[in-house]
């Protein structure tokens, strides 16, 4: 297919099939989208290969071959558009995921894309993002059947974004038809008051969201880029961790990254 030269094109990582090993989709196929560019630098980050979009991009040839072929970078719309037809096999998968680095960070292309991968595949559009960037949100929300936010805790990973979470939420809570849960990732390092600040500030807005409290999983030497690793909490942390935000917000569950046991991608 010839691309014409205004079609809009992203800049991605891959295009695969896989098990979704975290939030409220863990243990469901996904068709995962995995778009190049973050502008965070988590201290935790499992994906910093992401942060800069490469000159080319990787396609699984069949869903769950883990056979790639290799395509160039930017991506012009129908030709993503063909790549999923070819993932999307028959009673297959649940949904498609928008990963990243930060899907958001594309939202203009989302927008175009988005309601011509739905009305192409059917399937429900899972959104999973560092939860910052409430403005390129309210673009795309009209699309999104489900959204994974992340609330970033400056202990843990150096980024700090109590406002923007904040808005975020509020935005996502304000449609009703959307599914929303909050991913927090915690390490020894976790100061309990920024888990009390953020439980609050979510009961704020609606004290049924469900957050997921994730260990993190720590990265192993050769992509550490802290001085010190982070580790993941220990279990008399966890415990306390939980009990502590549930007087605040319920559902409040503890999940590790499944897909890593699974050696998922
Ligand atoms: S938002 Fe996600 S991709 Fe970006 S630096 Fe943080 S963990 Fe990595």
């Amino acid at each position: 297919m010839t691309a014409n030269t205004t079609e809009p094109t992203a800049r991605l990582i891959e295009v695969f099939s896989a098990i979704q090993g975290e939030g409220l989709n863990v243990g469901t196929r996904q068709i995962f989208i995995r778009f190049a560019l973050c502008d965070l630098r988590c201290n935790f980050c499992d994906s910093s290969h992401t942060w800069n979009a490469p000159t080319t991009c990787k396609v699984e040839r069949s869903p769950g071959s883990r056979e790639f072929e290799i395509h160039s970078n930017p991506v012009p719309l129908t030709i993503l558009l063909d790549w999923i037809k070819r993932q999307n096999l028959p009673l297959l998968h649940d949904s498609i995921s928008l990963t990243g680095g930060e899907p958001l960070l594309h939202a203009p292309f989302l927008d175009e894309f988005l309601p011509q991968v739905r009305s192409l595949t059917g399937l429900p559009i899972y959104l999973e993002t560092g939860g910052h960037r409430p403005e390129q949100l309210a673009m795309i929300l009209p699309y999104l059947d489900s959204v994974g936010m992340d609330w970033k805790l400056p202990s843990v990973s150096g980024e700090t974004y109590w406002q923007e979470h904040t808005k975020f939420l509020q935005l996502c809570h304000n449609n009703p038809s959307l599914d929303v849960f909050v991913k927090i990732i915690i390490s020894q390092n976790t100061n309990p008051d920024e888990l009390q600040k953020t439980a609050l500030l979510i009961a704020d807005i609606n004290p049924k969201v469900p957050v997921f409290l994730q260990p993190v999983t720590p990265l192993p030497a050769s992509e550490q880029f802290t001085a010190k690793p982070l580790l993941a909490p220990n279990p008399d942390q966890v415990l306390m961790w939980q009990a502590l935000m549930k007087k605040f917000v319920p559902h409040v569950r503890v999940v590790p990254q499944t897909h890593k046991m699974l050696n998922q991608l």
